[in-house]
């Protein structure tokens, strides 16, 4: 899951992560409030929507003008840009073209920049390690600085039992470049930071730009957050957080089914059961010339319910020329699968080709139900004879 700037500094404040005093607002009047209790002289109004490269955004309300980071010297400024912002799309290089509307701003004191750096926490799948990354190169993407120069990143993998500790801290400081008082809130940053990412299970911590201010000072000047879906049970305060407005709309519905939904951008809509077939069904669709609608995998234990839910969540996607049903019935029976898929395409009164291949238990008296419903159900005998037939039924249909 992810949140936005403003609460990820939130959260790491608390662990003692330095950020600078700021507040969100959702209109314009809000805007100039949290201005005037910051009271300047440098405000800046930053966009919060789940993409980076806001700075360096647009506006398709306004192409030509400004991003969606701006740092204002009024009151009166702060309450402007605000309304040139909110309700707004701002389109970044993270966005798609699409881009995102604006309805929340973050506003904050200005720091005052003396450089720029970039300090990362990640998981490592290769190491299976937390692993911090720190760069001088400061505000770029991170992948095109591993890209073009990886030399100018540190990565250091921290040993889960002994956690992270204050030489390794010290080794982020001087990589740095950090002098004098300088390493030392570094030090307590890079502490700080991992502290926060552990105790709330976190899957990415990245501060860019860390910045140096020119009083000496260490502060997230930018700070994005995912964490751990599979953890969020054990934290409430974090669930909280999440802003539905920034999902898709499907992929929200299939989560309150326990759906493992993902909206693809092709018109063939994939109904399977285990990640892994979820995955093979796709494969194989594209092998035969078809471009999959989606990745859906309905789970092990799929009812009758969750798999009705499941085609209505693929019905809704209007790119949807046809579906495939691909299950194997290993823990599940076939019969049952064959009931909930014939309930459902009566319920939903399907309006495209619906090729169901299924396999295992009780298959064929899985297929003899699928025969007798009387519904335009193409029974397919293997996974490579689906996808024909779906891709040649949904060219047809076309
Ligand atoms: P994004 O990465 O989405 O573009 P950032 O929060 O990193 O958004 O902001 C972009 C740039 O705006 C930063 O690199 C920094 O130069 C400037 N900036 C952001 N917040 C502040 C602030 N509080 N004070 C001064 N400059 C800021
Ligand atoms: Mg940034």
């Amino acid at each position: 899951m992810n949140i936005h700037e403003y609460q990820a500094k939130q959260l790491l404040a608390k662990f003692g992560v330095a950020v600078p005093r700021g507040g969100v607002a959702y209109t314009p009047d809000e805007a100039a409030e949290v201005a005037k209790g910051l009271g300047g002289p440098v405000y800046v109004v930053k966009s919060q929507i789940h993409a980076g490269g806001r700075g360096a955004g647009r506006f398709t309300s306004d192409p030509d003008g400004k991003g969606g980071v701006r740092v204002v010297k009024s009151v009166d400024d702060v309450k402007t840009n605000a309304a040139a912002m909110l309700g707004h799309t701002l389109v970044t290089k993270q966005t798609g073209p699409a881009g995102k509307e604006v309805k929340r701003l973050y506003i904050e004191e200005g720091a005052d920049i003396k450089r720029e750096l970039y300090l990362g926490m990640l998981i490592d799948r290769a190491s299976s390690r937390v692993t911090v990354m720190a760069s001088t190169e400061g505000g770029m993407e991170i992948e095109e600085v591993a890209h073009d120069h990886p030399e100018k990143i540190l990565k250091l993998a921290i040993d889960p039992v002994a956690g992270l500790q204050a030489h390794h801290a010290r080794r982020v400081a001087f990589a740095l470049g950090l002098e004098g008082k300088q390493v030392g809130a570094c030090v307590k940053f890079v502490l700080a930071m991992y502290e926060a990412f552990i105790a709330l299970d976190a899957s990415i911590v990245e501060i860019n730009p860390l910045v140096i201010t020119g009083a000496g000072d260490v502060i997230a000047l930018d700070a994005k957050m995912n964490f751990d879906d599979n953890a969020l049970f054990r934290h409430k305060d974090v669930a909280e957080l999440r802003d539905e407005d920034e999902e898709d709309p499907l992929e929200i519905e299939a989560g309150r089914h326990e759906l493992n939904y993902v909206k693809l951008d092709g018109n063939i809509g994939c109904m399977v059961n285990g990640a892994g077939l979820a995955m093979a069904t796709m494969d194989i669709i594209k092998l035969y010339g078809g471009e999959p609608a989606n990745f859906l995998d309905v789970g092990g234990g799929a009812t009758k319910e969750r798999v009705t839910a499941a085609f209505k969540i693929i019905l809704a996607d209007k790119n949807v020329g046809g579906i495939l049903v691909n299950i194997f019935g290993g823990i599940m029976r076939c019969d049952v699968i064959a009931e909930g898929v014939v309930a459902a395409a009566r319920e939903v009164s399907l309006h495209v080709p619906l090729v169901v291949r299924l396999e295992g238990t009780n298959v064929d008296l899985g297929k003899k139900i699928l025969a007798e419903s009387g519904l335009p159900i193409l029974s397919a005998n293997n996974l490579a004879d689906a996808a024909e037939k779906v891709v040649k039924a949904v060219k047809e249909a076309a």
